[in-house]
């Protein structure tokens, strides 16, 4: 029996053999991982950027980019052009694609907190740090169809100012569920789900349910991504701290040893080879970790990992902070020593890690007018209760030029590669996405490799009051942003809008 309203029709559709219901949301979708289609909208300017030194993850060559209708039309040199054409000069800048990051949480909800940006500060954020597509994580509540939560995060995503595609992260696997990831991945274009092995009683889903939906995804072109740490044995060591009264924010740190993500990250493996699916392991830190993703690779396991910058740049230390500063840092996995960091750039180089990207989760580390919900304070008198996660949204590809490409030996297209290229190929977004080539959306960034200036929370423009990052000096700077050809940051100046982004409709992931 079909019921009228929504609430009702997600009742209805709980009871055997129901069929998913239809999500309607306004905005635009292009094909599957096809370049977009001419839009209806003001006529789109014509763009030539002349003397441009165009990086991709295997081209480096001097070239004039021809953008037409969103797309790069035609790449060439002394490329003919009318009076009504919109030009830019690229000289001493390079071209490269725009950014993908695909670990972020806008506007999202985790028990009692929230994160502070929304989808509209958050991607300006983004473009100001040379990233045009974000594919951020929403969530199936319990008793609910994950597509009741997409539709909540259409709403949510309405006000992106750069391309937006979704993860979802599930919670209940039973019959109905599966069905509906069956229809996310079939109907929805939401090709990646994330199952959560920590946080029991909140986010984990145990390891049957893990080889459920692992199982269900890998016939399909679907991928896993898993956060990998032991959440039982994690809680037992949080709860034993707790009580003795160790609630600092370090005491979060030393009760999620690198052992328990190693554990975890290798029984992912274990399970998604079984399940014969592919994998993702999002934010490793760890060296145990990186050495179960190596094995399997080893033995060609289809297993992908990604890291973040703070894993990359930053270690323990930060938890000796006075006062509550550690609070900052309080992100999961928490940071590890020196010499987790360099096995992870080791990992970077071999490719046994293949994707950087920056689980932007933001909390304020002051009560803001936003409100308690959205501050690290909540934890004020116990580490447990501080909101889990950090920003990072906006100095990714700076901070991965300074440090990757100026300090590790990084080439710039392997600068490209772990910053756009793989994560567009393994999340079904390339060649759409990730790459400048002629077809492709014009997502194009011109950044100065050689201006040297320094990260500050003030000049941000994400909503956080806080950088994890504060007062570093990088070498690397994002000049101008186009969106599908549109000029969107030109320097300091901000000449994006919300709703500007499209949500992208993914195809197959988990293939290089
Ligand atoms: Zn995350």
């Amino acid at each position: 029996m079909l019921k009228e309203t929504f609430r009702e029709v997600i009742i209805w559709r709980y009871e055997p053999g129901s069929a998913p219901p239809t999500i309607s949301f306004n905005g635009t979708n292009a094909g599957a991982n096809l370049p977009s289609a001419r839009r209806g909208e003001a006529e789109m300017a014509t763009v030539l950027i002349k003397n441009a030194h165009v990086i991709t993850a295997v081209d480096d060559y001097h070239a004039e980019i021809l953008i037409e209708d969103g797309r790069v039309h035609t790449i060439g040199k002394d490329i003919p052009v009318g009076d009504d054409v919109e030009v830019h000069d690229a000289s001493g800048l390079l071209a490269l694609p725009g950014g993908v990051d695909v670990h972020t949480h806008l506007d999202w909800e985790f028990g009692v907190a929230r994160t502070v940006d929304t989808f509209g500060t958050g991607t300006k954020a983004a473009a100001f740090g040379g990233t045009t597509t974000v594919v951020d994580f929403c969530n199936q509540n319990r008793g609910e169809s994950p597509l009741v939560g997409l539709e909540n995060w259409h709403e949510r995503r309405q006000s992106a100012c750069v391309d937006v595609g979704a993860h979802m992260i599930m919670l209940d696997i039973n019959d109905q569920t599966l069905a509906d990831m069956k229809t996310l991945i079939e109907r929805e274009g939401v090709t990646s789900f994330k199952i959560f092995m920590a946080y029991p009683g909140v986010l984990m889903v145990e390891d049957g349910g893990l080889f459920k939906a692992m199982r269900l995804a890998g016939g399909r072109g679907a991928m896993i991504c898993v956060h990998a740490e032991n959440g039982p044995v994690i809680k037992v060591l949080v709860e034993e701290a707790v009580a003795q009264g160790h609630t600092a924010p370090k005491y979060h740190m030393l009760t999620r040893p690198s052992s328990m993500e190693g554990e975890a990250t290798h029984r992912a493996i274990c399970l998604s080879e079984l399940a014969e699916t592919p994998l993702y392991v999002v934010h490793l830190s760890a060296i145990e970790a990186l050495a179960a993703v190596t094995e399997a690779r080893d033995r060609d396991i289809r297993v992908h990992a990604e890291t973040c910058p703070h894993y990359l740049f930053l270690t323990d230390e930060e938890y000796d902070r006075p006062e509550f500063e550690g609070a900052k840092y309080v992100m999961t996995p928490p940071l590890r020593t020196h010499e987790h960091q360099t096995a992870l750039w080791r990992g970077l180089r071999t490719n046994d890690l293949q994707v950087i990207s920056t689980d932007h989760c933001p909390f304020c580390f002051n009560e803001q007018p936003y409100g308690m919900k959205y501050s690290k304070q909540q934890g004020k008198e116990d580490f447990s209760r501080i909101p889990n996660g950090a920003p990072g949204i906006e100095t990714r590809l700076p901070l991965v030029h300074s440090g990757g490409v100026g300090k590790h030996g990084m080439s710039l297209n392997r600068f490209v590669e772990v910053t756009a290229t793989t994560p567009a190929k393994l999340f079904g977004l390339f060649p759409r996405k990730g790459t400048i080539a002629v077809g492709s959306d014009a997502d194009i960034v011109l950044f100065d490799p050689d201006e040297t200036w320094t990260i500050g929370a003030a000049e941000q423009h994400s909503r956080i009051d806080y950088s994890l990052f504060e007062g570093y000096s990088v070498t690397g700077q994002v000049k101008k942003v186009f969106l599908r050809g549109q000029l969107i940051v030109d320097g300091t100046e901000w000449l994006g809008h919300e709703g500007a982004g499209e949500f992208l409709r993914r195809g197959e992931c988990g293939k290089l």
